[in-house]
């Protein structure tokens, strides 16, 4: 019997993640990217000799990715070197308080003590609860599918315990007194999209894992790592192709015929795996196919989380005042997040993340430059339908102007490259649903069994991987979300897997 064919639509994290357990467990499987580099957030620009890594910088939760190699009978060192990072985050505002935290104990007892005293006994508690909530939502359960209710009834009682209701700001708040240790202890919800204030306190489990494991960056960018995921699937014998952008998802009696690309014809597989955005498989990749419409209208009246504005830029000389990863924070925290997350205005202050690459790899500049990019999470468009290409130019040069004049005197002449990336640009070059950065929010009531199932219940044979589905975004989650994805591909196809030429007992996918 043949293998079973997969086709995976998307380059993404979560799609490479879950190409890679597919094909070494004997899958035929084949990746269709609609842009001409692999990735998705995670593209890399190349401008002047500069190297711009466009999304993901923070890494952490390394052995998700070394189980990925692991799977081949590979090491990942062999491929790509992961570089820590200390401290984690350099942290600013608007006062000129700063903080460095990493997993240092001496130096966070330190700052924290000098900052608010009393605040270092509550700050134990915090970390004690997020290592609790760690084991349950991430060691447990992060890379399980929930597909039934009654899976999600079999946690609620530890969901209870841990106060899953309460929102990151009001558990960290209930062990923290200081308003600037709050957003300090806080604002990790923003890196998966969610804003601190509504998200699931489950979500402080980051917390926990970026000192359990650490915070790193790949050697020559996060675009390496990507390559390296790229090269060990061919390596395996699986095939991607770019500008392959798939125009329709086929299906036949309500199982998945194959996939499309535009004015091309029907490519058969037996199962197919949405990397893409969840609304766009739905309501677009399905627009033939009845079962589709109903989880497509559902979808639109969810909630998406925040898009972002990004400027990625190199300059001629060096600040070294910064660190690899500076958060900087404006005036208003729970207001601007209202702003952003509510009532979708774009505000005339912000808080901002700078990236610094160079701090670790030099090389991703010429000599004697720096590379950066830097993002303002704004309202996505659903919110505020503006015209970006109006609007960018002019908010652009408000952020470049607020770094000159705070943190890095005489930017606007040193800057020798320079791109924006708009919510519009999430929409046209992602396919991302209202421009959105990272999908669906991750509040309590769209996690797990609320969020996209990993495996579609009407349509046979149409699974989903990445930031939309369980368990949701940052480059864990849609790691994991390829284990779960695959692992029940696996368990659907074993059947036809046993019969084929493949010695999948040899492969482990655990
Ligand atoms: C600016 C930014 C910074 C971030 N920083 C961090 C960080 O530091 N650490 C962290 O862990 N996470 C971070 N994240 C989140 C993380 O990058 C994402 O959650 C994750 O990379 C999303 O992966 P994914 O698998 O969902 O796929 P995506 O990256 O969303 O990729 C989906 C792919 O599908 C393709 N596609 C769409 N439609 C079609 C179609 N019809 N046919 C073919 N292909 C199609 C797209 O071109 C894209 O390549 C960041 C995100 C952004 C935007």
């Amino acid at each position: 019997m043949d293998k079973p064919s997969a086709a995976i639509v998307g380059s993404g994290f979560g799609g490479l993640a879950a190409a890679i357990r597919l094909q070494a467990a004997g899958c035929q499987t084949v990746i269709f990217e609609k842009r001409d580099q692999p990735g998705g957030r995670a593209y890399v620009y190349r401008d002047n000799g500069f190297t711009f890594d466009a999304g993901p910088t923070v890494i952490t939760a390394p052995h998700c990715l070394e189980e990925l190699f692991a799977v081949a009978g590979k090491a990942m060192g062999d491929y790509v070197e992961l570089l820590p990072v200390k401290p984690f985050y350099r942290l600013f505002w608007d006062d000129g308080y700063q903080f460095d935290y990493s997993d240092d104990d001496a130096a966070l007892e330190k700052q924290i003590r000098a900052k608010s005293p009393g605040d270092w006994a509550g700050y134990q508690k915090f970390l004690k609860y997020s290592q609790e909530v760690f084991h349950e939502g991430y060691e447990k359960l992060v890379h399980v599918p929930f597909l039934t209710l009654s899976s999600m009834a079999a946690v609620a009682p530890q969901l209870i315990r841990l106060e899953a209701y309460r929102s990151v700001y009001s558990m960290v708040a209930k062990h923290v007194r200081d308003p600037q240790l709050r957003q300090l202890f806080s604002f990790h919800s923003l890196l998966v999209g969610g804003n601190p204030f509504t998200t699931t306190s489950i979500y402080t489990l980051i917390h926990c894992l970026e000192r359990k494991w650490g915070v790193f960056f790949p050697k020559g960018g996060t675009g390496e790592l990507v390559q390296a995921l790229v090269r060990l699937f061919q390596q395996l014998g699986g095939e991607i192709r770019y500008n392959a952008e798939i125009d329709q998802i086929v299906t036949r009696d309500g199982a998945v015929a194959g996939v499309q690309a535009s004015n091309c014809r029907l490519e058969e597989f037996d199962l197919v795996v949405s990397n893409a955005d969840v609304v766009h498989t739905y309501d677009r990749l399905l627009r033939a196919e009845p079962r589709a419409a109903m989880t497509a209208r559902r979808l639109g009246k969810k909630k998406f989380s925040m898009s972002l504005f990004l400027i990625y830029f190199g300059t001629k000389r060096k600040y070294p005042n910064l660190e690899h990863h500076n958060v900087i924070f404006g005036p208003r925290y729970r207001e601007l997040l209202g702003d952003i997350f509510e009532r979708g205005k774009l505000a005339d202050d912000f808080s901002l993340y700078l990236h610094a690459p160079t701090r670790s790899d030099p090389s991703l500049a010429p000599p004697g430059c720096e590379a950066f990019y830097v993002l303002s999470p704004v309202p996505h468009l659903g919110k505020l339908a503006i015209d970006w290409q109006v609007e960018g130019p002019r908010y652009a040069a408000k952020i470049l102007d607020y770094l000159e004049q705070r943190y890095m005197p005489g930017l606007k002449s040193s800057i020798v490259t320079q791109r924006i990336f708009t919510p519009a640009d999430f929409k046209s070059e992602l396919n991302a649903h209202h421009g959105s950065a990272f999908s669906l929010e991750p509040r309590l009531t769209q996690s797990a069994y609320f969020r996209v199932h990993n495996r579609d219940r009407n349509i046979r044979g149409l699974y989903f991987v990445g930031a939309g589905t369980h368990p949701g975004a940052g480059i864990p989650g849609v790691v994991n979300s390829g284990k779960a994805t695959a692992n029940l591909i696996l368990e659907d196809f074993k059947a036809v897997l046993a019969t084929s030429a493949v010695k999948t007992a040899e492969v482990s996918y655990a």
